[in-house]
């Protein structure tokens, strides 16, 4: 009885530690958020999800703006106190279900299932608009903190590749268009209620 109550023991030990460690592949040390890896899997498993049922979904490509400058005028540990910082507040905007992972260096990634164009773009710019109006401090400095995103929605593309390469457009012409900006622009309220805006 003793040893196999040491045995369960042993096993269930050996059982924790490969879960801390699945834990650890998923997840972006720095931030906590999930990284690119899980990320990946996650829009594998939801286009997988589209297929199979139709469900939609969108994402949004987050880049901070000028972050070089942050590092560069502040240090690379106030850089990394404003990312922990961004991240924690994107977690407080977004819902439950969204999942937001730290795409790379200074990029996010966040994954909104059963959401439309429309309704991703109007979180992005919530979330946009709450950086721009909160104040990052390090060491008592104000750090200046706005970000920009490209935003897509899976009913425009055929593959999740896709999908990525297209935020990655729109990321780039909100940069383009000066930064602290959403990309693609929302419309006219009666512009954006034409069906072919409402996917
Ligand atoms: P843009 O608005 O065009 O995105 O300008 P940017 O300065 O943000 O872009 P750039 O790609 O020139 O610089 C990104 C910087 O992010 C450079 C890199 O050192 C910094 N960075 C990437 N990862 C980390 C990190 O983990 N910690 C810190 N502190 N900095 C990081
Ligand atoms: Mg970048
Ligand atoms: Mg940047």
């Amino acid at each position: 009885f003793v040893l196999e109550a040491s045995r369960l023991k042993a096993r269930s030990e050996l059982v924790e530690l490969a879960q801390t460690h699945e834990q650890a592949a998923k997840t972006d040390e720095l931030t906590g958020l999930s990284n690119r890896r899980d990320m990946h899997n996650r829009l594998t498993v939801e286009f997988s999800r589209y297929q199979r049922s139709g469900h939609h979904f969108s994402i949004a490509l987050i880049d901070l703006d000028l972050f070089k400058g942050i590092n560069d005028q502040h240090g690379h540990d106030a850089g990394d106190e404003v990312l922990k910082a961004f991240s924690a507040l994107m977690q407080s905007v977004i819902r439950q279900t969204d999942v937001a992972a730290r795409w790379g260096g200074e990029e996010f990634l966040i994954l909104l299932p059963d959401t439309s164009l429309l309704q991703a773009l109007t979180l992005a710019e919530r979330l946009r608009s709450e950086v721009d109006h909160t104040p990052f401090r390090f060491q008592g400095t104000e750090l200046p903190v706005t970000i920009s995103a490209g935003v897509c929605s899976i009913a425009k593309a055929g593959s999740v590749n896709e999908l990525l390469k297209q935020a990655d457009v729109c990321l780039y012409n909100a940069k383009e268009d000066g930064r602290n900006r959403i990309a693609p622009r929302v419309r006219s309220r009666s512009a954006s209620r034409t069906p072919a805006n409402e996917s």
